[in-house]
């Protein structure tokens, strides 16, 4: 029987290369095989230069490959002694079926480990200048899915409103709904609101608003790159290096305070 080998569950970083951990750099070029996802930049998956490179995410809303046979296929070549990458966009854990696949190779008795990874989550927002947390601001941040409208809604049903800021991954399409439940929950309509799309790449757009222009449709973002939507006080800070930004921010505060 040969040697096991092993599966890596590597995070890729929101897509600039240059934020991927030296870690993960050393796994994908140790890889034989590598199963990587939709949002993972081709740059990244060309580090892994000896490895076959297999693309098993989304294309046009279907999957490639069920996750059952993305389990089966990374068992068996483990199996047969190779090193294997399961290459995911952002962390592995956040949004991005990590925990099952951990839990199949668990199960099927393959050694793996975990590479975790910039989440576009934080990344994102701070590309844009955004701090998830701000002394004064806010003091806590949630990352939720937009995906399921009505999960999104039993969530924040929860929360108080306003007091943290919401990020919200794969809800750039259904945005307005989204919003419409906030406002209907409590949330001022006022409240600050940022879309960020292609964060880290060269093409990131930034768009700023509020909760009642994303729900009436009124925010803007071209193409259809990932976006992470940021609603909350903090969405309307750029720290960007520009200095008139720090003065408003300190007004923010003050506002809070009054
Ligand atoms: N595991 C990933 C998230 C997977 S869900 C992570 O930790 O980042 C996919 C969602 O992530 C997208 O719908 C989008 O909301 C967000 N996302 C991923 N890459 C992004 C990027 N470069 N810019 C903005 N949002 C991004």
């Amino acid at each position: 029987m040969a040697v096991m080998g092993q599966v890596s569950l590597v995070g890729a970083g929101p897509g600039d290369p240059a934020l991927l951990t030296r870690k993960a750099v050393a796994r994908l070029r140790a890889a034989d095989l590598v199963l990587y996802d939709a949002l993972v930049d081709d740059r990244v998956v060309r580090l892994a230069r000896r490895a076959q490179r297999f693309f098993v995410g989304k294309r046009a809303g279907r999957h490639t490959l069920s996750q059952a046979a993305i389990h089966a296929v990374m068992i068996r070549a483990a199996r047969r002694g190779r090193q294997v990458v399961r290459l995911k966009g952002g962390d592995p854990f956040v949004f991005g079926r990590g925990g099952e696949e951990a839990l199949a190779l668990a199960a099927a008795g393959v050694p793996f480990d975990i590479v975790p990874g910039v989440s576009s989550a934080v990344a994102a927002p701070a590309l844009a200048g955004i701090p998830v947390t701000h002394r004064g601001i806010a003091s806590a941040f949630l990352v939720i899915s937009g995906h399921d409208e009505d999960a999104f809604a039993a969530t924040i049903g929860r929360l108080a409103p306003e007091g943290l800021t919401i990020v919200v991954l794969m809800g750039v399409g259904r945005r307005a709904a989204l919003a419409s439940r906030l406002i209907d929950r409590g949330w001022p309509p006022a409240t600050p609101a940022a879309i960020v799309a292609d964060a880290s790449l060269p093409q990131q757009q930034v768009w700023r608003g509020t909760l009642d222009d994303l729900a009436s449709d009124r925010a803007q973002v071209e193409g259809d790159g990932p976006a992470a939507i940021v609603v909350g006080a903090v969405a309307a800070m750029a720290l960007t290096g520009d200095l008139a930004q720090v003065a408003e921010t300190e007004k923010e505060k003050e506002r809070k305070r009054s």
